[in-house]
């Protein structure tokens, strides 16, 4: 590889794609690379090199990064790839030859020294960029906390534990170190994230460390506690639906955990279910929902779905919309199957033709706007926390606890000047639509 030396701190420009676990890791790339005397460059002209983060789950992603990747080779020239696409180094290289170097998922050393290699940084002692929460790619009033790397199960549709390996966990004493630096360097918001949050710590035999003078088990309870107990908004993400998830819900009753739940149920047919290779006691589900909401009552669930599902028969699809109907979710994703290439489902006998899965994708959506249209509108009236994300003007823009950032809803505030991002105020909702709410602070 090509190598040059620079009169003045080298500069790193960065393309970060794919999920909020991609970020985490472009963040602590980035950590890395301040630490060693980087600096970052906003835009190409002014990097000395590109780092390209790219996301490979789906067929789509794929073809994103690699646009993604022909971009920054076009605009700079000098481009390091590393990310969930880095497997696949041969389609990359076969399209781009002139790639620096391509580092696979979680190849912190090799991606930062691959950067060192493309562009050496003037060694100093005396150099101390990085503040001590690591650097973010978030505004600084949330941040993500990833808690654990792979996954266990074997979902038919998913290649994540072929790309990111099995469950490995992170120490809680660790976590709950970073947490606490986030939230001291001015941190608002938690957003707890893995693959499978409900199964942190099975690795590692829920393993008990000491924390602030006593025993934290790593488990999601006892880390969710402790994680309310810094003082932050801590919202909970990729929970999978076991049964002990129930018992973050006392947590959420106590006002230590917000009263969110993002768990990806992906279908309702028992049938489908079995054949994704997921848990398929969806009636059991309906019953959870009721109990947590007579134990929270303004929990918010969001969930993901995937329609068009191979082998997914018309009735099928109607059980998923009754069940829908039945669990009055607040927020719903839904996507079209999609094979992605290495996953057991492509095998499956009775793919849905491309149409049929559109149409039903439409009427998911459908149905899910007018129960979150409902569901929203039920909220004029009330008087909700919101943290602001962005001012303008006399307007501004937050979330309330049901809404995570990117992926949710926001509340829209008028006669709102005075605040400031970070800032969390009581809203009266005066409005709402199938996403939003709107309303004034009263503080
Ligand atoms: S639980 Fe999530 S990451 Fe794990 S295999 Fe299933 S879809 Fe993939």
């Amino acid at each position: 590889m090509e190598t040059r030396t620079l009169p003045r701190p080298p500069r790193v420009g960065l393309v970060s794609l794919g999920c909020p676990k991609a970020l985490v890791d472009s963040e602590r790339i980035i950590t890395k690379l301040r630490a060693d005397g980087y600096q970052m460059s906003p835009d190409y002209a002014g990097a000395d090199v590109v780092l390209v983060n790219t996301c490979g789950f789906l067929d789509s992603a794929k073809e994103e990064s690699l646009e993604a990747i022909g971009e920054a080779i076009a605009e700079n020239g000098r481009v390091v790839v590393t990310g969930c696409m880095g497997n696949e180094a041969e389609v990359i290289r076969q399209r781009f030859p002139d790639v620096l170097a391509v580092t696979g998922p979680q190849q912190y050393e090799e991606v930062v020294s691959a950067v060192h290699d493309a562009a050496p940084a003037a060694t100093s002692p005396y150099l101390d960029l990085v503040p001590e929460a690591g650097l973010k790619l978030t505004p600084r009033h949330y941040s993500y906390l990833k808690i654990s790397e792979g996954c266990n199960h074997r979902c038919s549709f998913c290649i994540i534990p072929s790309i990111r390996g099995d469950l490995v966990s992170r120490r809680p004493d660790a976590i709950l170190r970073e947490a606490e630096k986030l939230v001291e360097a001015g941190t608002k918001e938690l957003l707890v994230i893995s693959q499978d949050t409900s199964a942190y710590g099975v690795d590692i035999r829920h393993q008990s460390r000491m924390w602030k003078g006593h025993e934290v088990r790593a488990h999601m309870t006892d880390l969710a506690r402790e994680l309310g107990r810094l003082g932050a908004w801590v919202r909970l993400h990729y929970v999978y639906p076991y049964p002990h998830v129930d018992q973050v819900i006392p947590l959420m009753a106590e006002g230590l955990v917000l009263p969110y739940l993002d768990i990806p149920f992906q279908h309702a047919s028992p049938k489908v279910l079995r054949s994704m290779k997921r848990p398929a006691n969806e009636a059991k589900v309906l019953e959870r929902l009721k109990n947590w909401r007579s134990v929270v009552p303004d929990i918010a669930v969001r969930s993901s779905f995937v329609v068009g599902f191979p082998g997914e028969t018309d009735e099928d699809f109607e059980y998923l919309l009754s069940w829908l109907e039945e669990a009055q979710l607040d927020r719903v994703g839904a996507f079209k199957f999609e094979p992605v290439s290495g996953a057991a489902a492509n095998a499956l006998p009775d793919h849905v033709p491309q149409e049929l899965k559109q149409e039903r994708h439409e009427r998911v959506m459908a149905l899910s706007a007018r129960i979150s249209a409902e569901k929203l509108e039920a909220k004029i009236g009330k008087t909700l926390d919101v943290l602001i994300d962005a001012v303008e003007g006399e307007g501004a823009t937050g979330r309330s606890k049901a809404d995570a950032p990117e992926i949710d809803g926001e509340v829209h505030l008028r006669d709102a000047g005075h605040l400031s991002p970070g800032d969390i105020v009581p809203v009266r909702i005066e409005d709402s639509d199938e996403h939003d709410l709107f309303g004034v602070p009263t503080a």
